[in-house]
């Protein structure tokens, strides 16, 4: 009996485990056939590639920026289009990993698990993918870029609906140029740079020290600082664009001057500033659409007095991802918390029944209520006074810019981030053109066109 006994116990186990075996083997086909059936490296099977018979990447106004025919991909009529938005829609071979053409290729392809084919009617049966973008700021985007490499994105920091992201170098998925691995002019073209570069972020880093000062210095609002278009630390200098006399830390920054903010920064000290930029979300890393971002970076704890002064005014080793400075604006405008940008609306299959749908996600805070609102009010006051309210009419625009010095003989950064505080237009944007020089005159552009377009 005992032998009997031992040995149905063996049965049964072996039983047990074919049966959980054959659950989870089950679970996997059902859930993730599609991607064990989508393989990267198969994408120049046929002309279309996997996306041969797929469905369309339409834009918020029904645009459609990509399509299947007869087992071939196709891209909006308009080039400028199809360049502007390769980095969100993605190219046909699957290079541009953030690209929802990647992303989201089991659901465009229409895998049948049942089946195990993409189309077993020969037509494109996939679903469909609408983005929350619009290919008219797409498009002046681009344009005003007007061949400069860089990033921008502006968005809805109220809904979360991500209206326009354009990373430029770009290519024509329509027709990818034959010298894209080994033309300079190409060089970084599969990265979306909004999400994934980060770059020296220069002046638009004050608003960071400015929070650190606000949060443990008392009496700026009446402190004097001196500008003599340089000091000395460590025998070294921390110079200014120019020479401001004495000013206030509003004007300072208003006037974007290096001596206040580099004084600020020694005068926190390395653990002040860290806490601030952790706070502020440095260091981390946010999801859009399941794409994690590049993080930016802050880290002066190998930093002498001399480069913790230059880090106050974002340089040194300081590093800003584009994404994370549109969702910084948008915590600000939003109180202190902001919402996650997305740029999928919706995925739909046959008869418009939707997979699934964008939708508003809370971040964690990023800035205290209290802190967020006196950002908020020199942010207000750079564009009052400084930068013109003719920029953004009627808008009520809040917002910092900076020329980041990169050094190796190249032109410098230009940046500007901000938002508008009105209800009726709802936006935050961060632009960066690379070697743009002044913040103000090439991204500043680019972003007043944008807002302009987006505020219809
Ligand atoms: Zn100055």
């Amino acid at each position: 009996m005992k032998t009997t006994g031992t040995r149905s116990l063996v049965l049964w186990i072996l039983a047990g485990g074919f049966l959980v075996g054959l659950a989870l083997l089950l679970y996997g086909y059902v859930f993730h056939g599609g991607d064990w059936a989508i393989q990267p490296y198969n994408g120049h099977l046929v002309g279309g590639g996997q996306l041969g018979y797929a469905g369309q990447v339409l834009d918020r106004n029904g645009v459609v920026l990509a399509y299947s025919q007869d087992g071939e991909r196709f891209y909006n009529d308009d080039q400028t289009v199809r360049q502007a938005c390769l980095h969100a829609v993605g190219d046909t071979d699957g290079f541009i990993s953030t690209g929802v053409q990647t992303q989201f290729r089991t659901q465009l392809s229409g895998y049948n698990f049942f089946t195990g084919l993409f189309s077993p009617t020969g037509e494109a049966s996939g679903h469909n993918v609408t983005l929350t973008l619009d290919s008219n700021l797409q498009k002046i985007a681009l344009e005003k870029f007007n061949g400069k490499r860089g990033a921008a994105i502006l968005y809805n920091y109220k809904s979360g609906e991500i209206l326009c992201m354009v990373s430029t170098p770009t290519f024509d998925p329509a027709a990818p140029p034959s010298d894209i691995d080994s033309n300079p002019q190409y060089e970084g073209v599969y990265l979306n740079r909004v999400l994934s570069s980060t770059y020296t972020p220069g002046s638009i880093f004050k608003i960071v020290t400015t929070a650190a000062a606000l949060d443990s210095i008392s009496g700026l609002d009446t402190r004097q600082f001196e500008c003599n278009g340089s000091i000395i630390v460590n025998n070294s200098k921390i110079t200014c664009l120019s020479k401001h006399g004495n000013i206030t830390m509003q004007d300072g920054l208003a006037k974007s001057c290096n001596i206040v903010f580099a004084e600020l920064a020694m005068e926190l000290g390395a653990e002040k500033m860290t806490d601030m930029a952790q706070r502020m979300g440095f260091g981390q890393s946010f999801e859009i659409d399941g794409i994690p971002t590049a993080a930016s970076f802050y880290d002066v704890s190998k930093a002498n007095d001399n480069e913790l002064g230059w880090s106050g005014i974002g340089q040194y080793t300081d590093m800003v991802n584009p994404c994370h400075m549109v969702i910084l604006m948008g915590a600000i405008a939003n109180g202190g918390t902001p919402v996650i940008p997305y740029y999928v609306q919706s995925v739909t299959g046959a008869f418009g029944f939707p997979f699934y749908r964008g939708h508003p996600s809370w971040g964690s805070e990023l800035v205290d209520e209290t802190l967020a609102g006196k950002l908020e009010a020199l942010l207000r006051y750079n564009v009052t006074s400084d930068y013109g309210d003719d920029m953004f009419p009627g808008m009520n625009v809040c917002a910092k810019t900076g020329t980041a010095e990169v050094g190796g003989g190249k032109q410098p950064n230009g940046w500007i981030i901000g938002y508008s505080a009105n209800d009726a237009t709802p936006y935050a944007f961060a632009v960066v053109v690379e070697e743009g020089n002044y913040g103000i005159s090439s991204a500043g552009r680019i972003a007043s066109a944008l807002m302009a377009a987006a505020a219809g």
